[in-house]
């Protein structure tokens, strides 16, 4: 059934059970996660200012309904779904508040999102001084979640770059939080995934960039001791690193990779520094060599998206960056991080959508757990198509995913045929991450389970959330589908 046909159902099934307390059916709609494996009805609602922001919080508690926060909707499971409830959609409030292209400090409203924030400063010479792998989220969505980048072992995590925030309270009232001021609320909000309250503004710090390219190295290793031995070895002197691993791969060649590595170019290194931090110069060209468009490749890529063809793409994709070698180029900012927005590639993934699971192990234990997990899906004929290995460190927030180690990012593709034995793996996996004093990523997460949760965040963590959560939300009116299923019940 496509998707359009599914939400009038849903729609038409929901306006004939609505209880009298129903919201107006005419904000109902399918909300989904991005890796569209899990999605739910909701109450949409895409308010632009404070004033509508507090109307939608008077009208939840006229309901009795909760209200779920997004951003962008880039979360891949159920962070930013609330079923049955409001969803307040934060895209409408993007309006960029102040810049001070001295300093580098950008002050904007949570909906803004990276892209907006990079094309706005570039051509001052400011950069994001932490870049995920789009740039479609959204800055309060970001904070929420406190994500990271290819740089998170050096620079740390979103939420470092934060210098302060508005967060209003269900209650309607606002408080201003930094490091100084209200610091409680301000290292709990960073990372409490929309509990606490709606961010309403927020102060980021930018990096200074004095080109519009970075050095790029592109390489390969030929399986994960290598792999990690490298970023070992080039930790202290890169400014990027990331690694693509070939979940295929088995014995002595296991987590065979294609490596990146990029720096920053020093002051006077890039001739034309006016030039190349031109907008038109960060973007990814639309088309691959001047006419085939990038938006269409996915229907190229769909005979592939199942085990055997992402085998062979997994190897063809080795063997071509072995063969040539270890390249060195500059590329622009925009293009080294972004490439993947350029593609449509979570089509070929199908109507069962993909999860994503992202283990965080410290650095003795990464090898060991990470050659643990990719055997046991490749034992339960599950190899995950994409797999993409990062460096961290811990940071300071409460709700944290930090470690001094390394995480694994692996997408699976979702069937009716093997949802519930990819549930089961993840039962498995989520066993070695604990036996590996792991940690776990609810931005990326949809399986995660309390007892889990507590086993990795500790109870005490858990606890003081919960208290802060209280003190801010003391009605419990901000809920998602996420916070019901892992925290709600402990
Ligand atoms: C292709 C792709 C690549 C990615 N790469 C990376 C990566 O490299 N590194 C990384 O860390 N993550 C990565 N992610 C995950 C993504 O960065 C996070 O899920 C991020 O939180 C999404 O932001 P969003 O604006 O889409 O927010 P949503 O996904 O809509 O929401 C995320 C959370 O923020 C809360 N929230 C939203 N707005 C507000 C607000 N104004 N106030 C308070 N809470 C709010 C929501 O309730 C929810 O809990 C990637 C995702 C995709 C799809």
């Amino acid at each position: 059934m496509v998707y359009e046909e599914l939400e009038t159902m849903m729609m038409a099934e929901w306006e004939q059970n609505a209880p009298s307390s129903a919201l107006s059916p005419a904000h109902l709609e399918v909300v989904p996660g991005w890796g569209e494996a899990y999605k739910g009805l909701a109450y949409v609602y895409r308010p632009v200012n404070i004033a509508q922001l507090r109307q939608v919080f008077q009208m939840a508690k006229d309901h009795g309904r909760t209200v779920g926060l997004r951003g962008g909707g880039n979360s891949y499971g159920d962070a930013a779904l609330n079923d049955e409830n409001i969803v307040l959609d934060m895209r409408r409030m993007n309006r960029i508040l102040a810049w001070e292209p001295g300093n580098g400090r950008l002050t904007v409203e949570p909906g803004v999102t990276l892209q907006r924030v990079w094309e706005y400063t570039v051509e001052d010479g400011w950069w994001l001084p932490v870049a995920t792998g789009t740039m479609k989220i959204t800055v309060g969505g970001g904070a929420a979640m406190n994500v990271h980048g290819k740089n998170a072992w050096k620079i740390g995590t979103f939420g470092e770059h934060i210098a302060e925030f508005d967060l209003m309270l269900p209650s309607g009232e606002i408080l201003t939080c930094s490091r100084e001021q209200n610091s409680d609320l301000f290292h709990a909000a960073i990372g409490g995934f929309g509990m606490l309250g709606i961010f309403t503004s927020l102060t980021l710090q930018l990096k200074r960039v004095y080109s519009g390219l970075l050095e790029v190295e592109g390489f390969t290793r030929p399986n994960l001791h290598e792999t990690m031995a490298y970023f070992d070895d080039h930790l202290h002197n890169s400014d990027y690193l990331v690694a693509w691993l070939d979940a295929f791969s088995k014995g002595k060649a296991l987590g065979r990779s294609e490596l990146h590595r990029a720096h920053y170019l020093r002051p006077g290194a890039d001739p034309h520094p006016a030039q190349t931090l031109r907008l038109d110069q960060q973007h990814v060209p639309p088309e691959i060599m001047g006419f085939f468009p990038r938006s269409a490749l996915w229907r190229f890529q769909v005979p592939f998206w199942n085990n055997f063809g992402m085998r062979f793409v997994n190897t063809v994709k080795y063997y071509a960056a072995r063969r040539k070698g270890h390249l060195k180029y500059r590329e622009a900012h925009g293009v080294y991080h972004f490439l993947l927005d350029s593609l449509d590639w979570k089509k070929p993934f199908g109507k069962g959508g993909l999860i994503q699971y992202q283990p965080f192990i410290p650095a003795q234990n990464a090898e060991k757990a990470f050659t643990e997990i990719l055997q046991l899906g490749q034992k339960h004929d599950l190899p995950n198509f994409l797999t993409v290995m990062k460096r961290h460190k811990p940071d300071p927030f409460l709700i944290s995913y930090g470690v001094d180690g390394y995480s694994l990012a692996m997408d699976w593709k979702v069937t009716k045929g093997n949802r519930e034995r990819l549930v089961q793996l993840t039962r498995e996996m989520d066993e070695i991450v604990l036996a590996n004093n792991g940690r776990f990523y609810l931005a990326k997460d949809s399986v995660l389970r309390p007892e889990v949760a507590c086993a990795y965040l500790g109870e005490a963590t858990i606890t003081r959330f919960r208290e802060l959560k209280q003190r801010c939300d003391p009605d419990g009116i901000l809920e998602t589908n996420l916070w019901r299923r892992v925290f709600s019940g402990n």
